[in-house]
């Protein structure tokens, strides 16, 4: 867990400003919904504090380092797509070993780690299938599992949830929140849904053309006057 503090960033790939001096304190283990129109700049923000784009003016720190001093083998963050790439010739355990054996963490360490992500994720009885032979919803509790095994400081959650249908949504929001009480792991959260904005966020940051537009609990963003 850790503090995540974004000091007057701007991003610029040209001429376009896709972050335009945004600050942001983020609370060690908080739960922050991003939301905003496409374009706005949401995806390019989780890249720099994952350091995965550099900054063209201003610092992001997670805990007290700053990140772009951090080498990417070091960096503590992981990241939740909505197009869970897993790997389809792997089982699911492979897929979710995968990260730690990369870091050369050592094998009973990788087999804890995997066994008890699945535990907390209901995937204890598909580890070894194929992700062909899941769900939409378990491939997506794998895509998690995959983050959560690497014990991060921050997670990063780009709409993990926008490709599954309804009511799988529904559930898996419920999980998210679970999850998030649970490990208490800080987490950054794009979506579109109003109603996981509503549910998950501790709080909820607007952005619009690269802005911060405002920042506050679900109650204030939503509550009509
Ligand atoms: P969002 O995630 O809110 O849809 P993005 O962060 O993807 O927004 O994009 C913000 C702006 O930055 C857009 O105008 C987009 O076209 C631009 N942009 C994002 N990434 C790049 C890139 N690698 N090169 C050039 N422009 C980019
Ligand atoms: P989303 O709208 O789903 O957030 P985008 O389609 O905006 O995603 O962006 C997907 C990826 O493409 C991101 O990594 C982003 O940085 C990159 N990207 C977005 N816009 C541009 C652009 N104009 N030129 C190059 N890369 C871009």
């Amino acid at each position: 867990m850790a503090r995540v503090q974004l000091v007057e960033v701007t991003k610029r790939f040209g001429s376009t400003v896709a972050v335009d001096r945004v600050s942001l304190d983020i609370a060690d283990g908080e739960f922050l919904v991003l939301v905003g129109p496409s374009g706005c700049g949401k995806s390019t923000l989780l890249r720099l504090i994952a350091g995965l784009e550099d900054v063209t003016e201003g610092a992001v720190y997670i805990g007290d380092r700053n990140v772009n001093d951090v080498p990417p083998k070091d960096r503590d963050v992981a990241m939740v797509f909505q197009n869970y790439a897993l790997y389809p010739h792997m089982t699911v355990y492979d897929n979710m070993a995968f990260g730690l054996r990369m870091r050369k963490v050592p094998r009973d360490e990788i087999d804890r780690r995997v066994r008890e992500a699945a535990e907390t994720l209901g995937l204890t009885n598909l580890l070894k299938r194929r992700p062909a032979q899941l769900s939409g919803g378990q491939r997506q509790r794998v895509a998690l599992g995959r983050a959560i095994v690497r014990d991060p400081k921050v997670f990063l959650m780009d709409e993990p949830l926008s490709n599954l249908d309804a009511q799988l949504r529904v559930q898996m929001r419920t999980e998210l929140a679970r999850l998030h009480q649970r490990l208490g792991t800080t987490t950054i959260y794009v979506t579109h849904d109003q109603v996981e904005a509503m549910t998950l966020g501790d709080r909820i940051a607007v952005m619009r053309d690269g802005k911060l537009q405002q920042v506050a609990t679900p109650r204030e963003i939503y509550a009509r006057p």
